[in-house]
């Protein structure tokens, strides 16, 4: 899950792939380096750390040459450490290689290529290509065909980006990895993930599975498998820098909790005539099954109790990972919906092949133009949330609901009715992001950052919410929280609570008897009970207010949990961009 970016061009690359880095950082940020070609020598720096750590103004302003690569990692193989940092270098230093994925068979490789005498420095998996690279270039072969040769031998999963000390060229290659190229008037870019290039150029080219660009003064393109060449177009970016910078937030997390009301706004100006035609698709599928990991899959769940309730369709809910048990019932007439923000989940990819293979109808719904999800699928709707940079996943999953919420009214036949609701919403999202409401949450904040344990309860809508305000808690704040249907927690979880455990209760006026009950049961054990929903009431020790909405409560009451995970990864000291352990697109299984 790695961020990989690498320039070719009449300016110096340093400085821009290491600021370019810094908008990749989501993507991994336990050490990061650089390799930039220098009069036929490469300078290699890298170490553990986040980029602003390893690289100094000194370096941007110092570090010369008009050809490099950079590296922000997420360890996969090898511990953190700086041996084990990218790029990595061949024995002889000639080739350096940064790398985002898995090569499976990397025991293999490198137990072959040290009988060859080659020695290992680090414990990566990556190691063995730029030393596969020079293990052919020993035999008389060229750069570039053994290049393509060392690929020919990997297994799994690979964005990479390749230079030599001898060549003027940058080489990039991508098989289930993502990579775009940046069309600049000074150069190229290749990057992982659009955002790194923005100021630089909105022209790009999108690569596809096992494509080769490479790049000098002109770019070309090849297939890897057979080596011939592919014609690529050049796709302009509708997102501006702006949106892809803080403005006057602190966080990106608080930026985009924000943007709530306009992603919503944009999540709505859906084509009528494609959800209508995607409602079709969902009416006469035999089998629907919702596919997604984390975040995504608290919406498909959110989405089944919708399409249940509204339109009296059943549809089947599968983490991404998990799929591969319905494999047997995916026939020809099945309709697999797959959601990920990033459209490169790496467990989402696989579901949907396994899918393809079938010969199942494949929709996505993704957040980022030109990613591999909306090339695997048949038809994708796009969500229009604008780039999403924390690692948290806030506006985008209000999104994926609000596209969700209007197909279950399609296919109930009433769309327009579905839209108003939603349109309604607005304002309500207006306020809950409002100073006001973060100040009132604050105090809550204060309450609980000390705590250990969070409970979380809802029934109906308000149980993937309970889910995911629970993920968003631990994700960022590192507390322990858990989301339970609200009849749930008394099969075991109440063992737990003690005098004082904060619970948090969701409330709907459709539901409200039932899990204010649920609520009394938590009390009666000395529970700090926080009630969130249309209507105080004296079982809450804390009311946090979210207008009634209906089906469209998913959306508003996760809203208030969102501020409240925020407050309290602040006041606990905690990064709520680039939380620990934690990568934005998850493109390895
Ligand atoms: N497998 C490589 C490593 O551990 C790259 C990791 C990744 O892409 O997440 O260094």
């Amino acid at each position: 899950m790695c961020g990989i970016i690498g320039y070719i061009g009449t300016q110096r690359a340093a400085p821009l792939i290491i600021d370019g880095l810094k908008n990749l950082e989501y993507r991994g940020y336990d050490s990061a380096g650089i390799a930039v070609l220098q009069t036929s020598e490469l300078f290699v720096k890298k170490d553990t750390g986040k980029i602003a750590e390893v690289f100094s103004e000194k370096d941007l302003e110092t570090i010369e040459g008009n050809i490099g690569i950079a590296h922000s990692r997420w360890a996969t193989h090898g511990g953190v450490t700086k041996e084990n940092s990218h790029p990595h270098l061949s024995n002889d230093g000639n080739t350096a290689v940064v790398h985002n994925g898995i090569i499976e068979n990397y025991q293999e490789l490198r137990k072959f290529l040290t009988e060859n005498g080659f020695v290992f420095k680090s414990q990566t998996d990556t190691e063995v290509i730029p030393n596969l690279i020079q293990y052919f270039m020993q035999q008389g072969t060229s750069f570039m065909d053994s290049i393509k040769l060392a690929v020919k031998k990997l297994e799994g999963s690979y964005a990479l980006a390749i230079i030599n000390k001898n060549a003027k060229k940058l080489v990039a290659i991508r098989k289930e990895s993502p990579l775009v190229i940046g069309v600049a008037d000074h150069g190229y870019f290749v990057a992982s993930d659009v955002p790194s290039f923005l100021d630089q150029t909105k022209k790009v080219v999108y690569l596809y599975e096992n494509d080769m660009a490479v790049l000098n003064d002109k770019m070309e393109f090849f297939n890897i498998k057979d080596n011939l060449p592919v014609v690529r177009k050049i796709d302009n970016i509708e997102w501006n820098v702006e949106q892809a910078k803080k403005g006057n937030f602190e966080h990106f997390m608080l930026k985009e909790i924000s943007e709530q009301a306009d992603a919503i706004k944009l999540a709505i100006s859906q084509d009528e005539k494609q959800i209508k035609e995607v409602a079709d698709a969902i009416m006469h599928a035999k089998g629907i099954y919702f596919v997604a990991c984390g975040t995504s899959y608290h919406a498909c769940l959110s989405a089944s109790y919708k399409f249940a309730k509204l339109a009296n369709k059943h549809v089947n809910v599968a983490l991404a990972s998990e799929f591969p048990n319905y494999k047997d019932f995916i026939v020809p007439d099945s309709l697999v919906i797959a959601l990920s923000q990033s459209g490169e989940t790496a467990d989402v990819l696989e579901a949907v092949k396994a899918a393809k293979e079938k010969g199942a109808r494949v929709i996505s719904l993704v957040n980022v133009v030109g990613s591999s999800l909306t090339r695997y699928s048949d038809e994708t709707l796009m969500q229009n949330a604008g780039p999403e940079i924390c690692v948290l996943a806030t506006k985008s999953y209000t999104s994926q609901l609000a596209i969700l919420t209007l197909l279950a009214y399609a296919l109930a036949g009433k769309y327009e009715e579905g839209k108003n609701k939603l349109k309604e919403l607005v304002n309500s999202i207006y306020y809950l992001t409002s100073t006001n409401t973060r100040e009132h949450i604050k105090q809550l904040a204060e309450r609980l950052r000390y705590v250990n344990h969070i409970y979380l309860i809802g029934r109906d809508l308000q149980y993937p919410t309970a889910m995911e305000a629970a993920l968003k808690i631990k994700e960022v704040s590192y507390i322990h929280a858990e989301g339970f249907a609200g009849g749930e927690l008394k099969h075991g979880t109440i063992a737990l609570i003690e005098p004082g455990t904060p619970c948090i209760v969701f409330t709907s006026s459709e539901n409200e008897k039932k899990i204010l009950s649920n609520a009394t049961e938590l009390k009666a054990r000395g529970a700090y009970i926080i009630g969130v929903g249309p209507n105080n009431n004296e079982l809450f020790d804390f009311f946090i207010k979210v207008r009634e909405s209906g089906e469209a409560n998913s959306i508003c009451q996760i809203i208030p949990i969102q501020i409240l995970a925020y407050q309290l990864a602040i006041l606990r000291g905690c990064d709520p961009d680039k939380p620990r352990n934690l990568a934005k697109s998850v493109t390895v299984k």
